[in-house]
């Protein structure tokens, strides 16, 4: 069986619709080897109900250990979908640095106050090209810090639709050269497909310049319900195949190393 992972996964710790342990039969249906879960997590900022709240991230691993033990036909990974902030980057590693983690994924939703996936209106009245520029430059430096182990949708900016008057290959070269040089894998997160955008993220169109930049993937579903664990993975491995990929990373203990699909 070819070895698959779904590393992005939010249970009803923050955002997804129940608890861990229902994942797990359909992880397993959908030929999956291993399923990660990966809370929203927002250090130094009021709580919102899309997040986990710190005090429970011990009850979080607690109970994911347990679901390890119990889980003998496919592995479960611990990890977390953290928020970057630039300014913050000591206190958020200094955080998350004891936990028992399999990985980090670190995500820009923030742009200012606001999230970019809060909704369209966040656009209007805004120049599209100064927030794709601001969007990059900010997952740029997320990379940057090497907190994380994976960026999350690294062009969520794309979410509604709205698309800037400039050629965003420049944006996508420099991204995936600092991912390279700071040691960090993109993920190809199909759930763009459920949102207006679509189709995933990143963008189809720029893959082979992760590709020819040589950045390590894995393909996460983003599901924050059971049924959508593994969800448009056949498609999502054939492009990956089609644009040259034919390795991915897979995590244990923040260790990164890499399997044939
Ligand atoms: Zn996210
Ligand atoms: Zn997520």
């Amino acid at each position: 069986m070819v070895y698959r992972t779904d590393y992005h996964m939010h249970s009803n710790y923050s955002d997804g619709r129940t608890i861990p342990d229902e994942y797990i039969g359909p992880a397993i249906v959908a030929g999956l080897s291993e399923i990660g879960f990966s809370e929203h997590l927002t250090l130094f900022k009021d709580l919102e109900d899309w997040n986990m709240n710190p005090v429970n991230i011990a009850p979080y691993i607690d109970h994911l250990q347990a679901l390890q033990k119990k889980t003998s036909r496919i592995k479960v990974k611990i990890g977390l979908e953290v928020d970057f902030f630039a300014g913050k980057e000591k206190e958020i590693r200094e955080y998350l640095d004891p936990l028992p983690l399999d990985y980090i994924i670190g995500s820009v939703h923030y742009l200012g106050e606001k999230t970019v996936d809060f909704g369209p209106e966040f656009y209007e009245g805004k120049s599209i090209d100064k927030l794709f520029e601001a969007y990059f430059d900010s997952v740029c430096v997320a990379v940057e810090s090497r907190i994380f182990d994976i960026i999350g949708h690294c062009d969520l900016i794309r979410i509604y639709g709205y698309k800037p008057s400039t050629n965003l290959e420049p944006y996508y070269r420099k991204l995936a050269r600092t991912m390279k040089a700071c040691n960090v894998a993109f993920e190809l997160n199909t759930n763009g497909r459920n949102r207006p955008l679509a189709d995933f993220y990143p963008d189809r169109q720029f893959l082979r310049v992760f590709k020819e930049e040589n950045v390590p993937v894995c393909v996460n579903s983003d599901a924050h319900m059971p049924s959508r664990v593994g969800q448009y993975f056949d498609e999502a491995y054939e492009l990956l195949r089609y644009v040259g990929f034919s390795e991915m990373a897979v995590f244990d203990k923040r260790v990164r190393t890499l399997i044939p699909f």
